[in-house]
């Protein structure tokens, strides 16, 4: 007798999705099938993208294909495909940089602030480092402030040590390419000859169009489950909007997508094979601070935590530096 399968759609093949789908097709036997509908043919590392800005690591080595689950008997259907262009830096060699985000949320709290330190390490390698001034611009009152105020101010402290002119509370409001000038919402003005910038965020159209999100909103889900209001249908990762007791939402980052990925992919195989316990997700996350010089700072905690996350800061150096290239490789490996 043949049994009826289930059908696991996994949307999106990013942290989150593809953590969700190896656990999946791990706990849930044939004839279950597991399907996992992506855009690009390759999976991206976004963490290795610091690297790959500075010519660390070469764009092949970021990337794997996702025809590759085949094997594991995840089942990839693909749309379209998204291409990189990280040359302008490589023939940059003098004059103001600018990295810019332009507002809240963006994808992973520390990554700007990394982007910087990778930089200024890049130009004083390349012997370059007078010529160039590093401006960095932030619609926020200070680097990584859902963690507390010690590690704001420690990051903060690692990119001024490092001659970065750092600006927080700068909301930009136009971007000219043609004067390369910037407005911000405080009356601010300022040049650049190159710009970084990292674009304003926002949920997907398809999402609210489903009715998973309001207009200008993230995908409202029950912290700890993750379920949307629809029963049976879950959101992870950045597309979800998750208020802490402190007001601010919980930061959009990779690990907390593969946490909750872990934890739906675990409940949603209990629920249709009916064995063992549901689970939570609790809040825990992590990150490494790459500052350059083959160093890296390192926080970590509980985001959930009341009345604030407890998140703590660990000193600098270059064995956190060689925990995110072990990470990394643990990555593909996986
Ligand atoms: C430079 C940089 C450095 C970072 N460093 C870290 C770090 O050190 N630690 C950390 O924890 N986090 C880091 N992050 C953040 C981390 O990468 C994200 O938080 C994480 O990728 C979120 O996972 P996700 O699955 O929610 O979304 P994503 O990984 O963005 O995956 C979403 C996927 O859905 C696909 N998709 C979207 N729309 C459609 C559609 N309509 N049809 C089909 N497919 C679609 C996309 O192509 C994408 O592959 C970094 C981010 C950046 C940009």
């Amino acid at each position: 007798m043949i049994r009826e399968g289930k059908t696991v759609l996994v949307l999106g093949g990013g942290v989150g999705g593809l953590v969700a789908a190896h656990a999946l097709r791990k706990q849930l036997p044939r004839p279950h099938r597991v399907v996992l509908i992506e855009r690009s043919t390759t999976h991206l590392f976004y963490p290795s993208l610091l690297w790959l800005m500075i010519g660390q690591r070469k764009a092949q080595d970021i990337r794997r294909p996702l025809a590759l689950l085949a094997q594991q008997g995840i089942e990839v259907v693909q749309g379209e495909i998204t291409a990189l262009d990280a040359k302008a830096l490589a023939t940059f060699t003098a004059g103001k940089l600018a990295l810019v985000v332009a507002s809240l949320p963006y994808k992973c709290p520390a990554a700007p602030y990394e982007a910087a330190m990778l930089l200024e390490y890049f130009f004083r390698k390349r012997k370059i480092r007078e010529q160039v001034t590093l401006d960095l611009y932030a619609g926020e009152p200070g680097p990584m402030g859902v963690a507390g105020p010690q590690v704001s101010r420690a990051v903060r402290d690692l990119v001024q040590q490092k001659g970065i002119h750092y600006s927080p509370d700068q909301s930009v409001t136009c971007v000219d390419p043609h004067a390369r000038q910037l407005s911000f919402a405080s009356g601010l003005t300022a040049t650049y000859d190159l710009l970084a910038f990292v674009p304003p965020h926002r949920v997907p159209r398809l999402a609210i169009e489903a009715g998973l999100a309001r207009e200008g909103a993230w995908v409202p889900v029950d912290r700890s489950t993750l379920e949307t209001r629809y029963q049976g249908v879950y959101a992870i990762g950045d597309i979800t909007g998750i208020p802490l007791v402190i007001g601010k939402p919980l930061p959009k980052a990779g690990v907390f997508a593969h946490g909750q990925a872990e934890v739906v992919a675990h409940n949603i195989a209990v629920a249709i094979t009916g064995k063992g316990e549901a689970r939570r997700f609790e809040g825990h996350g992590e990150c490494f601070v790459e500052m350059g010089d083959g160093k890296a700072g390192f926080a970590r905690g509980n985001f959930y935590a009341e009345p604030a996350p407890t998140v703590k800061m660990y000193t600098p150096g270059p064995h956190w530096h060689a925990a995110k290239v072990l990470f990394e490789k643990d990555w593909w490996r996986r």
